[in-house]
């Protein structure tokens, strides 16, 4: 398996890989800008080929870039979603000094006007920032259906892939939490989830995980990260949910409430076995 952690990116991106190297990583997530400001820091080509170079050297699996989780890209503001539409087709560009990897977005929050206008302005913003030639694979992230989130049943996401004409450029990255917290009950029977999300979704657009318990309970619709073992999904299901033969490859991303030692920790934990 390949597990890594959410790093922040002060140091550039040579030294994210080495810090998750330092902690048994092989993958890891950084935000592509500050979450709440943006601007995007200036991109050092030869920083961004070094860590290519260290990816390769030490067999890391697809790194995930994460959008400001601030966006709202199926807002009723049309500002709001002009503004979601400009980062993300910058960040996209910007993802190409660092080709072949992944993009992870939160799908948005509808503000009332439905799931199903939501999800037509979701696709109507992928098909305008996704181009043919671009190396990187956008994710859309489950959900947990906090407020109005579009995104927490396999069928919204469904309906957004099949909106969208670049379908190869187009994955999912499960976030155990929030599918936790949005009803699927990975504790009790994770073989039926990953049943039913490859029955509604294809398990082939599975391409990243964020591996985090819960501090909540089954359907809560909260989305708060728990550490691994210490809350509602508990170290045996994300264990099993961790080693599962059908995700073996993806990149594991821990979004846990933790310090680099407690990041370590988890990754030993859950590489063990
Ligand atoms: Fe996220
Ligand atoms: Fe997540
Ligand atoms: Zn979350």
């Amino acid at each position: 398996m390949h597990i890594g952690c959410h790093l922040s990116t002060t140091d550039g991106f040579l030294a994210m890989g080495q810090t998750a190297l330092s902690i048994g990583a092989d993958t890891f997530q950084f935000f592509t800008r500050n979450p709440r400001g943006s601007r995007a820091r200036q991109i050092d080509p030869d920083d961004a080929q070094a860590l290519m170079d260290f990816m390769d050297k030490h067999h890391f699996a697809r790194i995930i870039a994460h959008a400001p989780y601030t966006l709202n890209p199926c807002s009723s503001d049309d500002r709001t979603r002009q503004f979601a539409l400009d980062t993300m087709k910058d960040d996209l560009a910007r993802m190409e000094f660092t080709p072949g990897q992944l993009y992870n977005f939160h799908p948005g929050s509808h503000t009332g006007q439905g799931i199903e206008k939501g999800i037509e302005e979701i696709t109507l913003l992928l098909n305008s920032i996704i181009t043919e030639d671009q190396s990187t694979t956008v994710l859309l992230e489950t959900m947990a259906g906090k407020g109005t989130e579009v995104g927490s049943r396999f069928e919204e996401i469904r309906a957004i892939i099949d909106g969208v004409r670049m379908h190869d450029k187009i994955g999912v990255c499960m976030d155990t939490c929030h599918i936790f917290d949005a009803g699927y009950d990975i504790r009790g029977n994770w073989d039926k989830v990953l049943s039913e999300f490859d029955r509604i979704i294809g398990i082939g657009k599975l391409k990243a995980i964020h591996l985090n318990d819960s501090m909540n309970t089954l359907g809560s619709h909260k989305d708060r990260h728990q550490r691994i073992g210490e809350g509602g999904i508990g170290l045996e299901a994300l264990q099993r949910i961790a080693h599962c033969p059908a995700l073996s490859g993806l990149p594991f991303c821990l979004e846990t409430p933790n310090d680099l030692e407690g990041y370590r920790r988890e990754i030993e934990l859950l590489s063990a076995k």
